[in-house]
């Protein structure tokens, strides 16, 4: 039976609702057969659900989602098959977790100063262990009916330019790609229509991220519909990059992005698995 990849997913670890044993267990009954743990700039998930996707009976790559900066843009670097204990890849998840640590104070700050108190404790409580993110902030304003979506919670307050946010300079993208690739992984650029750019700056990103060795892009998103995989398929072939399938799936609560159910990668794209060793 061929593989059932989903390669691009959150647990606890980061902002996903399931812990990595639940994720891995919600996977397998979705039928996925070859999941990547992809947490924002974190591993701490990933002896987790190995253990689990033993018991299950599913193959587990482990993978990271390192948040990059390139030219002043953020960018979401998925890194597949990577070594959790590399040195360098370790050291720059610690420097992450202090740099998200101090962005989550000045957010709250932010908060603050808008009649909204409280936030760095909960979102501290809500992670735990785990790396703070925006979603954190997002559920709290929720939680404390100042929006009543997450949705709004970006466009009123934690998205690029809006009262809440917090610019921040991120890993270097071509320091990111040289810590997964040295650590034997497989550098892909993730969700490439997230980030709004024009055909021109997209082409001058993938040129910059193949230069520093990257090796795939993500044709195949939870959210992608048909066209818009075929415009990324488009540039994975110009730009000569294999091709990853991710759902990044983050809470069960979401009812239009589920763990495996992602479309199959168009016939003339080499799937980023064939680079798996
Ligand atoms: P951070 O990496 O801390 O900046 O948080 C980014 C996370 O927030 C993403 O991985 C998404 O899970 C979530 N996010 C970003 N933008 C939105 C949005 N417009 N609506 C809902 N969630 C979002
Ligand atoms: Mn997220
Ligand atoms: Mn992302
Ligand atoms: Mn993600």
């Amino acid at each position: 039976m061929p593989e059932n990849y989903d390669l691009h997913c959150h647990s606890t670890a980061s902002d996903g609702a399931l812990s990595p044993t639940a994720l891995v267990q919600r996977a397998h009954e979705q039928g996925v057969t070859a999941l990547a743990l992809t947490d924002h700039d974190t591993v701490a998930g990933l002896d987790e659900a190995r253990l689990a996707a033993t018991a299950a009976g599913i193959h587990l790559i482990p993978g990271i989602e390192l948040s990059t900066s390139w030219q002043n843009k953020c960018l979401h670097i998925v890194g597949l098959g990577i070594d959790p204990d590399y040195p360098p890849l370790r050291e720059a998840t610690q420097n992450l977790q202090i740099m998200r640590m101090e962005r989550a104070e000045k957010i709250a700050d932010k908060l603050e100063k808008k009649r909204i108190p409280g936030a760095l404790e909960a979102v501290k409580k809500a992670a735990g262990e785990g790396m703070i993110t925006r979603s954190h902030f997002a559920d709290f304003l929720l939680s404390q009916f100042h929006v009543s979506t997450q949705q709004e919670a970006f466009d009123r307050y934690l998205g690029a330019g809006k009262s809440a946010f917090v610019a921040t300079t991120w890993s270097d993208m071509a320091l990111a790609i040289n810590w997964i690739t040295e650590s034997g992984g497989v550098a892909v650029l993730a969700h490439p229509l997230r980030y709004n750019l024009t055909a021109s700056w997209m082409k001058r990103l993938l040129a910059a991220f193949k230069e520093a060795g990257g090796l795939g892009i993500e044709v195949v998103t939870g959210r992608y519909n048909s066209d818009e995989i075929k415009t990324v398929a488009a540039y994975a072939t110009r730009f000569e990059l294999t091709g990853s399938v991710g759902s990044d799936f983050h809470n069960p609560s979401n009812q239009w992005i589920e763990l495996g159910r992602l479309a199959p990668l168009p016939e003339n794209i080499k799937p980023v698995w064939e680079l798996f060793n």
